[in-house]
């Protein structure tokens, strides 16, 4: 062990365990690839203001969680938190959205940072792939992000998440609901922090997870009560549409999520696995934050889910993944003419596509072969000096435990022949 360890709240992925994540970030991004979304890749860090603007001077990610810092140069910078406020400051940046072809569909995968009090599923390094559709006003758009994420989740063989949605409404109807939650909240016996909260983003509030705290908040006004016409045709056609393909939903109309940014659609995957983390992916719609950030109107919506508490909810399922082994064929040569012509036609193997690994570093074959057991390899080639006297190598089946000499030039096509 050397002297350092992984900075507090974060972890190393390493094999095997490592196969696993990146087979759950395919999956999450394979139907977004297959829908039109185009990969977006931003820096680890942004100005400071863009998230303290984009995601909310209110919120417990911009007040309590940032990875904020001052460079020697002077500029303001944060580790980024979230991927919504980078993907759309990269797309008007680029202009992307005056291409004449809205919604710009985007997804990224990447690495994010906040200052949480680290627990099982909650770490100050963690991982998500996201998805943003900017430019469009259409229940459609929700409708095929919550399908999507659906799907991604059901590939990878999960089962027990569940769909929490809501509308938190938009400019016309929130502000009214505001007050009347605030009149509401102002009644109530709360300590200091929450009573200030009630000024600033008192929809916050019903997040509460005090047990003292939901006790009171029976009663309090429901958005769904205030929400205006528009809102509602909004929220009932994503509704329709999602339960039209099959897709279960919950309505919860306390959920406001974390970030100031959402307006009408909200919706989130738990997993009931999880315990306390059980949020495993969360989005909505974010008709105001271009505006927020200083760019033109563009209603857009998305969704990031969480890598490291999707492959905990796949470890509460008990769901492995069929994950095919790294390496197909192990060399194992026994003296430095087998050397030569096994390196050789393990490069040939790779070559033609064909995942090959070589024993290394002069091992006997007893050793040689605990490697090849290792490696999870369906067939060893094992040559030795009376062998190539002789023109032949020996290939084991790793399987049936069947070996059989095969002639030197035959073996790479004989080896592809096998693995089909
Ligand atoms: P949020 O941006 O807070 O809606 O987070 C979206 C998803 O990212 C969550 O549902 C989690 O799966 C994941 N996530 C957020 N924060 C953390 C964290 N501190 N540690 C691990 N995963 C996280």
């Amino acid at each position: 062990m050397s002297t350092f360890k992984a900075p507090k709240g974060t972890y190393d992925l390493l094999p095997p365990d490592s196969a696993t994540y990146l087979a759950v970030r395919e999956a999450i991004a394979a139907p977004l690839r297959n829908s039109g979304y185009g990969y977006v890749e931003t820096p680890g860090f942004e100005n400071v203001e863009l998230f303290s603007r984009g995601v909310g001077e209110s919120t417990d990610i911009v007040t309590k969680e940032m990875y904020a810092f001052t460079t020697r140069g002077g500029d303001q910078l944060a580790l980024r938190p979230e991927g919504t406020a980078s993907v759309l400051r990269a797309a008007l940046e680029a202009n992307l959205h005056k291409a004449g072809n809205l919604p710009v569909k985007l997804w990224y995968s990447g690495s994010y940072y906040r200052y949480e009090r680290p627990q099982k599923g909650r770490y100050r390094h963690f991982s998500q792939v996201g998805a943003e559709a900017i430019g469009a006003e259409d229940p459609a758009l929700d409708a095929e992000l919550i399908i999507l994420a659906d799907q991604a989740y059901r590939s990878l063989g999960l089962r027990e998440f569940r769909i929490l949605l809501n509308s938190l409404g938009d400019k016309e109807c929130r502000p009214v609901y505001r007050a009347a939650l605030q009149d509401f909240l102002r009644g109530l016996d709360l300590d200091e922090e929450t009573r200030r909260r009630i000024d600033i983003n008192p929809l916050r509030v019903l997040d509460d997870k005090r047990d003292d705290v939901q006790k009171q908040l029976v009663g309090a006004p429901m958005l769904r009560d205030y929400l205006c016409d528009a809102c509602k045709a909004y929220h009932e056609q994503v509704r329709e549409l999602i339960t039209a393909e099959g897709v279960a939903y919950e309505d919860d109309p306390k959920l406001v999520r974390g970030l100031d940014y959402y307006t009408r659609t909200t919706f989130e995957f738990v997993h009931d696995g999880l315990g306390a983390q059980s949020a495993v992916g969360g989005g909505g719609r974010y008709d105001g934050l271009s505006e927020m950030i200083g760019g033109p109107a563009l209603p857009s919506v998305g969704w990031a889910l969480g890598v490291d508490r999707t492959v905990l909810a796949l470890e509460a399922e008990g769901v492995t993944l069929d994950l095919p082994s790294a390496t197909s064929v192990f060399a194992v040569p026994l003296g430095d003419e087998a050397r030569r012509v096994l390196f050789a036609k393990v490069t040939e193997l790779r070559k033609a596509g064909i995942a090959a690994d070589f024993s290394y570093g002069g091992k006997g074959l007893k050793g040689a072969m605990k490697n090849a057991n290792r490696s999870g390899a369906r067939f060893t080639v094992v040559a030795g000096e009376r062998d190539l006297a002789e023109g032949v190598v020996q290939l084991k089946d790793m399987e049936s435990g069947e070996q059989e000499a095969v002639a030197v030039e035959a073996i790479v096509g004989e080896l592809k022949a096998r693995l089909g």
